[in-house]
């Protein structure tokens, strides 16, 4: 296959440019991740060993579909490549190299939810109150510090830090840090921000390791390279350092994870990072028409923080941007349905040619009830996922401890269940015991009497046995993973306990059980997969993103459901956009400032840029939220379309489910026009919302170009002037010197929230 042709010119010029650094910026559809597709099958071409190859992506589906276009070119040379997600390529290295850091080769790794629940149990022992300690926040704190490599020492060590702690009322924070960081490592358990976080100490303090890595890889790639964090960039960074062949695509309009710890200064780190970067740009979009571009190119241009960028199109006109006002949320389904349902068959079009998308996840109720209701079939990409559900997470608590008897987590979650008597107290004391003396769960577990003569010490050491017999089938008799698995559900009780629960709901968690193993037998019989073991299939499972979809292959005819945030990178002829209402989208739960009005921005460009053919928004007049039924304003964002390229829909044929649809309006969208994002900055109105996005104008302070002598509003201290900046690697801190008697302090950028006056 000759790929060079299917290329414009630099477009190739990226594919052929093999040593030294490279960077494309380029807007959404302009062929970013078609030019690292084929420039990797260019550089097995030209000789470079697969295995050399480290591709980074943004869902593990986004890989397998790279490899796969990837092999229509060289063939099955292309299963060796590296490819995957940041987490689950560095989860693949912790598993060979975590012995460094003290883990084992069998570590968990904790979900958000186990994360939770240890914060809560940790918060619970400290006999903190946790209505000031919300496990939320908590979490988010952790979470944020180690997106930022700042680890429980450093935390704890910094005065910084304990001031904001002190003035935001949680005192205890650095301690809980440390806390959690000890009890999951002493359950032999990663969370997910420590697969990055780990590598990162991992490659810091283990120069051998690094070295090794920095050889085998040859070269590095990033797709989506606008929402890695400063944890990420470090990473490949340090890998690329040796043989300094990286190549990096994004587009800084799509950064839409600032909230996870994105850093866009990336980019611009990434121009100071390297001299020799060689930049290319693309400015042809492939992908839309030319409305779609435009009315895009209309959206973007509102932002202010953004690299300038020329996207154009050769494409066809194409149809004007459709809006489609619906009386209710129910009739948004059903209009948006009717009309799915009207141009798949006047037009010839499949169901997987339509996507869906919305800003959270809660919206899709209305959507499927009005698909089921025409029978057109769907999927929902993110939302409760089949291994979120309670039934398939507790057989999975079984298999983790027949792994790891470490796992706190699940140890909790599977030790009474099914019931074996034993109360919350006992398990808390256990887990206490194992803390203070230093010694692992299992070991408490499996000498039960040893610890305590507590009451249910028969049912502890009936579990206790239970797990010797499966660490036995793993350890000792090396059985696969569908054979443990078949087994553990059976001998753990917990197959029988659905077997016998006849409700309708019983059944359906009975099937979703049989199914998981269906999946699991699966997983044993790809002979892709070249290590069946149970630890490596639940690794697999807990690197499953929210976009990557559990789904049959054989029935991909579906419309697709999701979040604007999983449709990154994704492309369908057509887009329905829905839900585009004030305080919907955009969030008013997002919107603190400017900054962050930015951000929804950027994701209705994301959204915008998904279609090829056809976009049609839609938004409701009132929409039912926590059970009350609330009258919605259309989005601010619907006049920031070009109006060149929009008309407001027709009402469509003469279907039932539309009969409700409103005449024609030539103009406008709505009798009351929301008001346009200048018009609200520059006259606040007496709408509370909109006064609080008006006043809130405080910033993650990272992103403002702060310098000494500048005066600035802190939320807490009030006015100061800034004395100077310090900068200590990766820290950034101000000093200031603040009005009233405050007086002098410094803040770490990092977490400060400041305003300049
Ligand atoms: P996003 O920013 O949304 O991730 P992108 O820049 O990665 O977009 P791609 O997904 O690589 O863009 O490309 C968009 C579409 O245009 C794809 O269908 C791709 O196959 C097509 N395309 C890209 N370049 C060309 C080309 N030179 N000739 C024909 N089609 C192209
Ligand atoms: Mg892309």
């Amino acid at each position: 296959m000759d790929y060079l042709a299917g290329l414009n010119e630099p477009q190739r010029k990226a594919v052929e440019h093999i040593d030294g650094p490279l960077m494309i910026i380029a807007g959404a559809g302009s062929g970013k991740t078609r030019v690292l597709t084929y420039r990797t099958a260019h550089l097995i071409e030209k000789g470079v060993d697969p295995f050399a190859i480290l591709l980074l992506t943004f869902t593990n589906k986004a890989a397998g579909e790279m490899r796969h276009r990837i092999e229509t070119v060289i063939g099955n040379a292309a299963k060796n490549i590296w490819m995957g997600t940041f987490h689950s390529i560095f989860a693949k290295i912790l598993r060979f190299e975590g012995t460094r850091l003290g883990y084992t080769s069998n570590f968990s790794i904790y979900d958000t939810d186990d994360s939770k629940s240890l914060i809560r149990a940790l918060i619970k022992e400290k006999n903190l109150d946790d209505k000031v300690y919300k496990v939320n926040l908590v979490l988010n704190r952790i979470s944020n510090a180690k997106n930022r490599l700042i680890g429980p020492a450093q935390y704890t060590g910094s005065s910084i830090l304990a001031e904001e702690d002190r003035l935001a009322r949680i005192p205890a924070m650095g301690e809980l840090y440390q806390l959690y960081c000890a009890r999951c490592f002493a359950a032999n358990a990663m969370d997910f921000d420590d697969l990055l976080f780990q590598t990162n100490i991992l490659f810091r303090d283990h120069l051998d390791v690094l070295n090794k890595y920095q050889h085998k890889f040859k070269h590095v790639m990033v797709d989506e390279f606008q929402d890695t964090n400063v944890s990420q960039y470090l990473i490949t960074k340090k890998l690329s350092a040796v043989n300094r062949n990286i190549c990096v695509v994004g587009d800084d309009a799509q950064s839409i994870y600032a909230f996870r710890g994105a850093d866009i200064q990336n980019i611009l780190n990434f121009e100071r990072d390297y001299s020799d970067l060689v930049t290319i740009k693309l400015e042809e979009n492939y992908r839309s028409t030319k409305a779609i571009v435009a009315v895009a190119n209309s959206i973007i241009s509102r932002n202010k923080n953004q690299l300038k960028k020329d996207v154009f199109t050769s494409n066809e006109d194409g149809d004007d941007i459709e809006i489609i006002r619906a009386s209710s949320d129910n009739e948004e389904g059903r209009m948006i349905a009717s009309a799915i349902f009207e141009a798949a068959q006047k037009e010839n079009l499949t169901w997987s040619d339509f996507a869906i998308l919305y800003r959270t996840n809660a919206q899709s109720r209305s959507f499927e009830e009005a698909l089921r209701r025409l029978n057109i079939k769907y999927r929902i990409i993110g939302g409760v996922s089949f291994y979120q559900r309670k039934e398939i997470k507790d057989v999975l608590g079984y298999l983790r401890f027949t792994v790891n008897q470490n796992d706190e987590e699940a140890f909790k979650r599977i030790i009474n269940l099914p019931k074996r008597g034993i109360g919350d107290t006992t398990i808390a004391k256990i887990v206490v015991t194992a803390a203070e003396n230093n010694v692992p769960i299992w070991d408490v577990v499996s000498n039960i009497s040893q610890f305590q003569a507590a009451r249910g010490s028969a049912g502890i050491e009936a579990f206790s046995d239970l797990i010797k017999s499966f660490k036995l089938m793993v350890e000792v008799e090396q059985k696969d993973a569908y054979e443990v698995a078949n087994h553990v559900a059976k001998a753990s009780g917990l197959l029988r306990e659905l077997y016998e629960d006849k409700t309708v709901e019983g059944l359906a968690r009975y099937q979703n059980l049989q199914e998981l193993l269906n999946a699991i037998k699966s997983f044993v019989d790809n002979p892709e997969n070249e290590d069946k073991s149970l630890a490596t299939f639940l690794q697999s499972v807990s690197l499953l993103t929210n976009a990557d979809a559990d789904e049959d292959p054989a029935d991909r005819d579906k419309v697709t459901l999701m979040t604007i945030h999983s449709a990154k990178g994704l492309e369908f002829n057509r887009v329905f956009l829905v839900g585009l209402e004030e305080d919907l989208f955009p969030s008013q739960m997002m919107l603190q400032s400017q900054q962050d009005l930015e951000e929804e921005r950027r994701l209705f460009y994301v959204a915008v840029t998904r279609a090829e053919k056809k976009l049609q928004i839609s938004y409701a007049e009132s929409r039912y939220q926590f059970g009350r039924l609330k009258a919605c304003e259309p989005s601010r964002f619907l006049n920031e379309l070009d109006p060149n390229f929009v008309k407001m829909a027709k009402p469509a044929g003469a279907r039932k489910e539309v009969s409700s649809f409103r005449p024609v309006q030539k103009t406008g969208f709505t009798a009351k026009p929301a008001p346009s994002a200048a018009q609200l900055i520059q006259k606040p109105t007496t709408n509370t919302n909109y006064q609080h996005v008006v006043s809130a104008n405080f910033q993650a302070t990272d992103a403002l170009a702060l310098a000494a002598g500048q005066k600035v509003e802190h939320a807490k201290f009030g006015f100061g002037l800034i004395k100077r900046i310090e900068v200590n690697g990766a820290e950034r801190k101000a000093v200031i010197d603040f009005e009233k008697g405050v007086g002098e302090k410094t803040l770490l950028l990092s977490f400060a929230k400041l305003m300049i006056v």
